[in-house]
């Protein structure tokens, strides 16, 4: 019997096997999950198709999270499937690539509110719309990212995006709880994806963080997967309302050594 043996649930925003939503499907399917898999758009399904095949999924459906009639009908159809539902993974995000450089305070009114419907807005609606299906102890995940905290050059309106999703995650957390649903946010350490790329800058963000972070070395899909298993399984039956990092330590840091080294001081 795996942790997850008996228990299915749908993951929305697995891109290919290089993305953070593979991985943590991956490690719910190793452990008995019966996993329900969503593409947007067309070009998508080709690579999504593979992924969920590779784990004999029983539901594969287009959902493009800012539109309701495609979550309404990626309810109705999990409902028919499945009946009822024990886990949801929400690994969506965009935003404009102009709006991910530069001066964050250039963002134009309709690139805020894209980046917030489809990164933050859409684990709401997609949380609500499931609502009636969910078992008790069922685990609702997230995934978010640093920048929501802190500030982080040419990440901009997603950090702000990102923002709104880790305080959903309480509220949701709040509302849900009484039922014994959890609902909790992986906060995970930059990865390289298809998503990052569309990030100015991002391949100084890994070295940054790969040299500051105290375990000195970036966070592994594998790693993520492994959390994602946690918060959905079991194990953490008392957790709820978290932002968990997955990040090698850096969110825990003010300065490092190599801080000193890069103004030109030995520490
Ligand atoms: P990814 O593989 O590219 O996943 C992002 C997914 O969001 C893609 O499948 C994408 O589909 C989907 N998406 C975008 N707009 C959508 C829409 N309107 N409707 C439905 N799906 C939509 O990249 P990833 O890095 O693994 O991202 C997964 C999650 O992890 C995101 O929330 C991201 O912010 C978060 N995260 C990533 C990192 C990192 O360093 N990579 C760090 C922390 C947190 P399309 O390609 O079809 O648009």
């Amino acid at each position: 019997m795996g942790l997850m043996s008996n228990k299915k649930g749908i993951i929305f925003g697995v891109s290919n096997k290089r993305g953070i939503g593979y991985a943590i499907a991956k490690q719910l399917f190793n452990e008995g999950a019966d996993i329900a898999f969503t593409y947007a758009g067309e070009t998508m399904k080709s690579r999504v198709l593979p992924c969920a095949e590779e784990m004999n999924s029983k539901l594969i459906m287009n959902c493009d999270v800012t539109n309701d009639d495609d979550i309404a009908s990626v309810v109705h159809e999990f409902k028919r499937v499945y009946g009822t539902c024990d886990f949801i993974i929400h690994a969506v995000a965009f935003a404009n690539r102009e709006d991910l450089e530069g001066d964050f305070s250039n963002v134009s009114r309709d690139g805020w509110q894209t980046a917030m419907d489809v990164s933050a807005y859409s684990f709401v609606a997609i949380a609500n719309k499931f609502k009636p299906l969910l078992n008790p102890k069922a685990s609702l995940i997230a995934l978010t990212y640093l920048g929501g905290e802190r500030s982080v050059p040419n990440y901009n309106v997603m950090g702000v995006a990102k923002a709104a999703l880790e305080a959903s995650v309480r509220y949701l957390a709040l509302e849900f709880g009484h039922s014994e649903v959890r609902v909790n946010a992986i906060s995970a350490g930059p990865v390289k994806t298809l998503a990052a790329k569309g990030i100015s800058g991002f391949d100084i963000l890994l070295k940054v963080n790969a040299a500051r972070s105290p375990m000195k070395r970036n966070v592994t899909l594998d790693e993520v997967g492994k959390a994602g298993l946690y918060l959905c399984s079991d194990l953490s039956s008392g957790v709820t309302g978290e932002v968990h990092h997955v990040d090698c330590g850096y969110h825990s840091i003010a300065t490092s050594k190599e801080d000193a080294k890069i103004i030109g001081i030995s520490a």
